[in-house]
């Protein structure tokens, strides 16, 4: 971490300030702030009488120099921002330089600090009469913060608090909000002894809603992933059947930063919909990750609000990405356990056997226009879509089918666009940056405005509507490369549109090993029904292949061409 310094009095005064110690919640909440800034991987907490004897936070993060530890319980002190300036990119969840300093007028406080460059740590008393007091002391990496009889000078503050067991419930909540925010850190809570809460690292949200919400009910989540260019909701519901009558449950965070929001509460419930009965609330852990230039974290001195700048944008993001799960759920389509369990669907292998004329094992005909919808089945090793239809078995391979419809979409006369939020600034290579600039009309006719924006530098203002949930930088920068590469210099300006519609296509499409979901498959089957699904992908391989009732006749040696009537001749 960069070095501690205290911030000039303009900044200073633009912060907002005010009341920030209440209640032991508010001690520890400033004290886990600092923890994970520290890059901690394992932070415990050790509790006394509900907070009020003692409060103690030990993290094993990046620890502070002798120099630093004593200018930490100084007022404006912070190694996070250096100005006002700074707060657009904050990356911290600290930034007033504000906490220590307002504990220790409220405390006694004692902290133990080593980096990991230094053989042995320091010790730092504050008590509110003396200038701190620092000592050299052995102790292992990182810091530990004791907070000791809280407000034993404050007796307003000491009457306002709850009961032990209620400040306990208190802070329960709060480390359970950091928990599902920062899975990737081991949590381990106590009171007098007693284990509240362990929560080990884990890659695996479940795991941890498992933890906070119990087995049962973490079992019966939906996940959630969506992502936009400027916008990535992920995180877990529960399903419309299983609701709360308080809002307590639905735990956001924006960037790492655990915050009540009504507006992400009331996106969540838009998404239910009517699914949900009347005054009832889902149960939900939604983290939102948006870059920091879109919020404003300095509207609330205890920092447990934001400010979206785009409010519209993450109410429509939250609503969307909530109706994929939930929506979904139609009494009619099958369970996904069902739908994904393969197993009997791989042990057949249909044998290498030709009746009559030698020809292609299956028919890459298609079959004959559909009358019936064709129902999607099941998808076999992530990859084939297999779906019936009356005229036979239909197999897709999901990504060239994917690929195709993202293709003809883009090469429809006007494909239409979606204007983002915030414009999206792509850094490019020179070479990149000429094409691009070259080809401004066959990038517009697919439906993407960009404007100069600086040195080899563009702003994205708009995107194909297909396009715009699967669209990542990564993704994008790789298309324009690949589109580029297949450009010549006698390109018509249509050929140029094709490989570029090509390239974007294929890197956006789902890929072979994705996981579908039933509506996914759904909508690619529909596809067939329709016949808007072409036979070939714009690379030359094939969408779909047709196992007519003719082709699975010959195989199974029925010579009978015809299908037998309805209820007889069955054997
Ligand atoms: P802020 O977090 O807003 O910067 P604080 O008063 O909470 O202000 O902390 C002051 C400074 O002390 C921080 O900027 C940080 O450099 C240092 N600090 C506090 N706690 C820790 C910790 N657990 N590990 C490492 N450094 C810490
Ligand atoms: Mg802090």
């Amino acid at each position: 971490m960069a070095r501690i310094q205290r911030l000039d009095p303009t900044t200073s005064s633009r912060i907002a300030a005010g009341e920030v110690i209440e209640r032991p919640t508010s001690v520890l909440k400033e004290l886990l702030d600092n923890a994970l800034d520290a890059g901690s991987t394992r932070v415990d907490i050790e509790l006394v009488n509900g907070g009020r004897h003692l409060i103690q936070v030990t993290d094993n993060g990046c620890g502070m120099s002798p120099e630093d530890a004593s200018l930490a319980l100084q007022r404006f002190t912070t190694s996070k921002i250096r100005s006002i300036n700074d707060l657009p990119t904050l990356a911290t969840l600290g930034f007033r330089g504000e906490a220590l300093p307002s504990i220790t007028a409220v405390a006694e406080v004692e902290m133990v600090t080593r980096p990991a460059e230094q053989p042995e740590g320091v010790l730092v008393r504050s008590h509110t009469s003396s200038a701190p007091q620092v000592h050299a002391i052995g102790c292992p990496v990182g810091t530990r913060v004791r907070v000791q009889r809280l407000f034993s000078h404050v007796p307003v503050r000491l009457r306002a608090l709850k009961s032990v067991a209620r400040e306990v419930q208190l802070m329960q909540e709060l480390v359970a909000h950091y928990a599902l925010a920062h899975p990737q850190v081991t949590l381990h809570m106590q009171h007098e002894g007693r284990r509240l809460l362990f929560a080990p690292a884990s890659t695996d949200l479940r795991q941890r809603l498992a933890v906070i919400f119990g087995q049962e009910l973490a079992a019966q989540m939906l996940p959630v992933s969506w992502q936009s260019l400027d916008l990535s909701i992920q995180g877990a519901v529960s399903p419309p059947s299983i609701n709360r009558a308080t809002r307590q449950r639905q735990y956001c965070w924006v960037n790492g930063r655990p915050v009540r929001s009504p507006l992400v509460s009331a996106a969540l419930e838009r998404a239910y919909g009517a699914l949900l009965p009347p005054g009832r609330h889902p149960v939900a852990a939604l983290g939102i990750t948006l870059s920091p230039t879109l919020l404003d974290v300095n509207i609330h001195p205890r920092k447990t609000e934001i400010k979206f700048l785009h409010e519209r944008a993450i109410f429509v993001g939250v609503q969307e990405a909530v109706e994929m799960v939930v929506q979904r759920l139609a009494p009619a389509t099958l369970p996904w356990e069902e739908v994904t369990d393969t197993a009997a669907w791989q042990a057949i292998t249909v044998p290498a056997l030709h009746v009559g004329e030698a020809e292609t094992p299956y028919d890459l005909r298609s079959v004959a226009p559909e009358g019936a919808a064709i129902q999607p089945l099941t998808q076999i090793g992530n990859t084939f879509i297999i779906a019936a239809g009356t005229q036979g078995l239909i197999v897709l391979d999901q990504h060239a089918a994917h690929e195709s419809l993202l293709y003809e979409s883009l090469m429809t006369a006007e494909p239409t666009s979606v204007e983002l939020a915030e414009g999206f600034v792509l850094h490019l290579s020179v070479s990149q940056y000429n094409y691009v600039q070259r080809l401004q009309t066959s990038l517009a006719a697919l439906g993407f405005q960009l404007e100069p924006f600086g040195k080899e530098t563009v702003l994205v203002r708009t995107v194909p509507t297909i396009l715009h949930t699967l669209l990542r930088l990564g993704n994008l920068l790789e298309a324009f490369q690949e589109a580029m590469q297949r450009s010549t210099s006698q390109s018509s300006p249509e050929e140029e549109r094709e490989h570029l519609a090509a390239a974007l296509a294929c890197r956006t499409a789902i890929r072979a090993g994705d996981p579908l979901s039933t509506a996914q498959m759904a909508s690619l089957v529909e596809a067939v029904t329709h016949q808007r699904l072409a036979y070939a992908c714009p690379h030359g391989r094939p969408t779909h292949v047709t196992l007519s009732l003719a082709e699975l006749e010959r195989r199974f040696l029925r010579l009978t061409p015809s299908p037998p009537a309805r209820g007889q001749g069955e054997e």
